[in-house]
Parts: structure tokens; sequence; C-alpha cells
């Protein structure tokens, strides 16, 4: 009787599993006692589980080319171009100024600098336009092992003479009703693809997840500090200059990032400028001193 207990556990455990094996787990373990089995046979088959649930697969991507140093050892920032293909973003009609054109022209201009350095290695998520969703973007950096992820936006508001960069960083909770309205409109970018996607890594709980988290949320931070003070030598900031939003685009658990509205496209001053080779080049050298800046301080810090 009690081998047969066994036997039934035996055969229990190896039967397809049921659509909720967490479940079926469960009633094993349940049974063994009710037998009446010893505690030696009675032992569920399925001993102490631990069920953590990862991320659906990120969307088969290929990865871009790192360029820059050789050495795998040099610290690699990725930098987005925000938006693209049949996204546009904002839009400038005085101008015809398309902030999908504008982020992209900065990002190659940010990745030129960075490459002047010799010590940096870069990739662009996009180095034409094309569409990305924003789980790619962010999958891109966290698949190359980067240090940083910059995206690269500008910014559009109803008041034409708003002007200036602002850095978002993440948070659950937008530290204002423009934070938030900002990041209602960047997400919305997934589901013009007809797929949303935003939600995707909302099944992950684990501690060490959220520890990882918190310190590149701390890292993204100590970021965005550096890149106002090394930018404002070169462009101009909003007041606060940071702001705190749920951003879909900087949900890499594993990747300090930022998002930086490099000024507002619907400002013709600053969409004009932006649009300038000197504008791009003043806000490349801005991010590129705070990347380098930053990297330098990690290689202290170890
Ligand atoms: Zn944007």
């Amino acid at each position: 009787m009690v081998l047969l207990a066994a036997f039934t556990a035996l055969t229990l455990s190896l039967a397809p599993p049921a659509p909720d094996g967490t479940s079926k787990a469960a009633d094993l373990r349940a049974a063994g006692p009710a037998l009446g089995a010893p505690a030696r046979m009675s032992k569920p088959p399925n001993r102490s589980r631990l069920v953590v649930r990862i991320p659906d697969a990120a969307p088969a991507i290929a990865l871009p080319t790192i360029e820059g140093p050789a050495d795998a050892r040099r610290p690699l920032v990725v930098i987005d171009a925000g938006h693209g293909g049949h996204d546009p973003g904002a839009y400038n009609e005085t101008l015809d100024i398309r902030e999908k054109d504008l982020t992209l022209a900065i990002a190659q201009a940010i990745r030129d600098e960075l490459l002047k350095t010799g010590r940096i290695r870069v990739a662009l998520t996009r180095s034409d336009d094309r569409f990305l969703i924003l789980q790619e973007r962010y999958s891109i950096a966290s698949k190359l092992g980067a240090g940083l992820f910059i995206s690269i936006h500008a910014d559009a508001a109803e008041d034409s003479d708003a002007r200036g960069a602002t850095v978002y960083t993440l948070s659950d909770v937008a530290s204002d009703r423009e934070a938030a309205r900002l990041a209602a409109r960047e997400n919305r970018t997934d589901v013009i693809n007809g797929v949303d996607l935003s939600g995707a890594s909302t099944a992950v709980s684990s501690i060490l997840i959220d520890l990882m988290r918190r310190e590149t949320m701390e890292a993204s931070t100590r970021f965005a500090d550096i890149l106002h003070r090394e930018g404002v030598r070169h462009f101009r900031f909003r007041s606060p200059y940071h702001r705190q939003a749920s951003l879909v685009v900087l949900k890499a658990a594993d990747t300090p990032s930022v998002l930086l509205e490099t000024g507002y496209v619907s400002n013709d001053d600053e969409a004009g400028w932006m649009a300038t080779r000197d504008g791009r080049l003043q806000l490349a050298k801005g991010v590129a001193a705070a990347v380098s800046v930053y990297f330098a301080r990690q290689s202290v810090q170890r």
C-alpha cells in the first residue's frame, strides 16, 4: 500500500504537465501524507521548487555594430535616437522639422564626439530612418552589456516659448503632471505598432532583480546630475532639469538609463538651433563630456 502510494505519486509526477504546473505540485505534496506513506517515501517528487517568472523573450533583433576601441573592457554607451520610420515624433510645421530626424542627427553627433575620446565604445540603436519598438531599444543596451543607455528626444509643448533641455530618469510615479504627460506621449510609440509591449516586464518579481533595479536607478540619477553639470556649459537646461516618469524605454533593469529631451521642436528658435551643425555639436559635446566623467568615476570606484 505504501509502495503503491509512492508509485502513484511517481506516476503523477511523470504525467504530462497540466496547464497550471504549480497547483499540481501542491496537490502531490498534499497527497503524500494523506496516503500514510512514511516520511522518506512521501517526499514530494518536486521538492521546494522556486518559480521565478522572467520577462517574455525580447523580439529577435539584429544587434548594431559597436564602434570605437576594440578592447571589450572599455565602457560601452548605447545612444538611442528616439522615434523613426512611421513614427515621426514631434513636428514643427513652420520649419518642417521632425523630431525623428533631429534625434538621429544628434545621436550621430554624440557618437562622433565620444569616438574622438578613443576610450569609449559606442553603439546606436538605429543609424537610419527605421522604426523600433521601445522594448527593442533598451534590449539592445542590455544584450550588448552597455554601461549606459541614453535615449535622445526633442520636446513639444503648446506654449511655443517653452525651451531648454530636460533629463528624465525612470520612476513608477511621475515627478509632476508634465512628466506624466511626457511619459504618456513617449510610451504611445509602442502602441503605434499595433502591439503594446510596455507591460512585458511586469511579471518579474525577484528580490535580486529589485536590488539591481534600485542600483540602476541610483546610477541613472548620478548620470543625470553629471549630464546637467557638464551639459550646461554647452546648452540650455530647463528648471528643474531633472524629472522622473514611467518611461518604457528606460526600463532595462541592468543598464543605467536616461532620456534626454534636448530642447523643444515646438519652439522655432530652438528647433532651428538643434537642426544646425553647431547646435548638434554643442549638444554632443555636453553629452560626451558627461559620459566621459561618469565612466571615469566608475573606474575610480572599482
Ligand atoms: Zn520623443
